[in-house]
């Protein structure tokens, strides 16, 4: 019988990345702190910091990402919106970027103004789509810029053909990889790889990973974004409200079991939304056959 390829996993084989939103005060910074240098010694491809809808984090974004490249060796990735912002505002941000030492963005639309579900109307003045987005980027500097997918389709889209076409409008634009949205179900995530390669789009298609540390939290999420939530995953936190300690675990080993599966498909990249919370992406990515580079087994990687 053949060996699950995700037992045969050594430090190496895999890459990650991971996302973190930017704090809102003290106590908030101190958390995403601690998740940083958690994380850090896993030596990821990028960290990245997510950009609130219509800039309401800007400032708030620029400093965690200015603070990432100031105090850690971590390559920072700004994410950056074009909702409600006229493009010599989202290019000053972008210029502000380039000259922070940043080097990445992911580059996004955003949401309507007025909510998930609406029409998307740009600012008049701004940048018209993402694909234009990712044009004005890299007409300003040389950044490598990503792109979000949605394996289940954007809840805006008539049909996943049609997200995928325009998916290879962002890539065509210039964008290097493609980040998806989380999804819970692998099969939509296989699926959707398949049908971009066959319209070919031939970057990188790094699946979004939630860790699912409060339910009621995500499917809320889940709900807003278009991912389902199937119902047996729903059944396995079922009753686990009250009981943080199995809920944890639980949400451990059905991470680990969606990422583990993924391997066994030939994955081996995975951008993990930690919601500024190391455990659970720390223990996954042990699984993974990651381990805290320090400078003895750095040194010994290289004799
Ligand atoms: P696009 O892919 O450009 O558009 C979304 C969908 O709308 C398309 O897939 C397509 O189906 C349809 N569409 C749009 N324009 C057209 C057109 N002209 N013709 C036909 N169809 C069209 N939001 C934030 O506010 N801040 C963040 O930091 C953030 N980070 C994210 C990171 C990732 C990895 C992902 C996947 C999403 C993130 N989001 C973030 C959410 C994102 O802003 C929303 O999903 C938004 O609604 C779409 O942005 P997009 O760049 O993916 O849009």
């Amino acid at each position: 019988m053949g060996e699950r390829k995700s037992r045969l996993l050594g430090s190496g084989d895999i890459d990650v990345s991971f996302e973190f939103f930017p704090p809102k005060n003290e106590k908030m910074e101190e958390q995403l702190w601690q998740a940083v240098r958690r994380l850090e010694p896993l030596g990821p491809r990028f960290v990245s910091v997510t950009y609130g809808a219509g800039g309401s984090t800007r400032e708030r974004t620029h400093a965690t990402v200015a603070r990432i490249v100031r105090e850690t060796a971590l390559p920072p990735a700004a994410h950056l919106t074009c909702v409600q912002a006229t493009r010599s505002e989202v290019n000053d941000v972008i210029r502000d970027y380039w000259a922070a030492g940043v080097r990445h963005i992911v580059a996004l639309r955003g949401d309507p103004v007025s909510g998930v579900g609406t029409k998307y109307e740009p600012h008049p003045g701004g940048y018209a789509s993402t694909a234009d987005l990712v044009r004005g980027i890299l007409e300003i500097a040389p950044f490598e810029v990503s792109v979000g997918g949605y394996p289940e389709g954007h809840p805006e889209s008539p049909s996943l053909d049609a997200d995928i076409e325009h998916l290879k409008g962002k890539v065509d634009a210039g964008a290097r990889r493609v980040i998806t949205q989380f999804f819970f179900d692998n099969a939509h995530f296989l699926r959707f790889v398949e049908r971009a390669r066959a319209k070919g789009i031939w970057c990188p298609i790094v699946p979004g990973i939630v860790p699912i540390h409060n339910f009621k939290q995500v499917a809320g999420f889940a709900a807003r974004c278009g991912t389902t939530m199937p119902a047996w995953l729903a059944r396995r936190f079922d009753g686990l409200e009250q009981d943080p300690a199995t809920n944890h675990l639980v949400a451990a080993a059905v991470a680990a079991e969606q990422v583990m599966d993924l391997v066994d498909q030939g994955i081996r990249q995975f951008h993990f939304y930690t919601l500024n919370r190391a455990d659970l992406v720390y223990a996954i990515c042990h699984l993974l056959g990651l381990r805290p580079v320090t400078a003895g087994n750095r040194l010994a990687a290289t004799a």
